[in-house]
């Protein structure tokens, strides 16, 4: 069962996350190891304040902002959202929107010049980068609460993936989150919710005919052993296979939510992104108690991100 505390831990993992990656974007894992992230830093890669989070939250709350206001969703809507976040840097940590990858560039570039949000998204093979992964947390909750069947959720959250991430590797990771998130919310503990969540999405994207590249594309996260795999097998580029593997395979090798997070972010790479989808699994995994208080205390905009989790919450329940 959604409860309005699993929206408000998952949203406020998520910016933590993203916060916390933010900093050292880009940094290569050896470069990690010598002066690995153990808390909040300032500046970095975006010289930003302390506590700053980027498009992964930016564009989670505007998908949530659109969603709250209507109490519905509204693909319009959402991709307005979004084209007030680029251009007029609303739905932002410090009114400055940055960090933006180019699939969703593109795809709101797309939106302003006419194509609807059925055919503004990329969907080339090229334009599998983690962009719609990470901002799919509205999507897995409002599906959750309104479908009534698995199918009809994972129709809900790819259309809301290929928003600007039409291909479909993106609209399959983003689905897989939703399986697993579901596992979550249905009561089961986050290693059962992964094992659960995996396996199911196993069955259901092998039977498509649609899918059946896409599966092949995700089959190491299948196997048995996949926890098992050293580091060094692990990438955490923005790749979007890559980055939700490096997720998954934290969340399956720790066991706390300060842990996930630190495991996440000192992988290196695409740093914020993979903070921030580790945070938002985390978040609600793990709940809000377990998000260290010094972390919250400097994220920005706090306030605003915790009324905004419980008006969603409210509208879609
Ligand atoms: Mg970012």
């Amino acid at each position: 069962m959604l409860e309005m505390h699993n929206v408000k831990a998952a949203l406020l993992g998520l910016a933590v996350g993203d916060a916390l990656g933010v900093p050292v974007e880009f940094s290569s894992r050896s470069k990690m190891k010598k002066n690995p992230v153990t808390g909040m830093r300032e500046h970095g890669t975006w010289n930003q304040p302390i506590g700053t989070w980027s498009d992964d939250t930016s564009l989670t709350v505007a998908a949530m902002d659109s969603i709250t206001r209507l109490k519905k969703l509204d693909k319009v809507d959402v991709m307005k959202n979004f084209v007030r976040w680029l251009r007029d840097n609303e739905f932002t940590a410090n009114d400055d929107a940055f960090d933006c990858g180019n699939t969703t560039g593109a795809a709101i570039d797309n939106f302003i010049f006419g194509a609807t949000p059925e055919t503004c998204g990329m969907r080339n093979e090229s334009s599998n980068g983690n962009g719609s992964l990470m901002r799919i947390l509205p999507a897995v909750f409002y599906a959750y609460e309104k479908a009534t069947t698995d199918e009809e959720a994972l129709q809900i959250v790819h259309e809301f993936s290929a928003l600007t991430h039409a291909h479909e590797v993106s609209q399959m990771a983003c689905g897989i989150y939703y399986l697993i998130c579901a596992q979550i919310l249905d009561g089961k503990n986050l290693k059962d919710a992964i094992h659960n969540g995996l396996k199911q999405a196993e069955e259901f994207y092998s039977k498509q005919q649609k899918f059946l590249n896409a599966t092949e594309t995700f089959s190491r996260l299948f196997k048995e052993n996949f926890a098992a795999l050293p580091e060094d097998a692990i990438r955490s580029s923005g790749y979007v296979v890559a980055t939700l593997e490096a997720v998954i395979w934290c969340v399956l090798n720790t066991d706390d939510y300060k842990s996930l997070l630190l495991t996440a972010v000192n992988l290196g790479g695409d740093t914020d992104t993979v903070g921030a989808i580790a945070g938002g699994i985390g978040g609600l995994a793990y709940g809000l108690q377990q998000i260290p208080a010094d972390w919250l205390n400097v994220l920005k905009r706090r306030d605003y991100l915790e009324s905004l989790a419980e008006k969603f919450f409210l509208a879609i329940n």
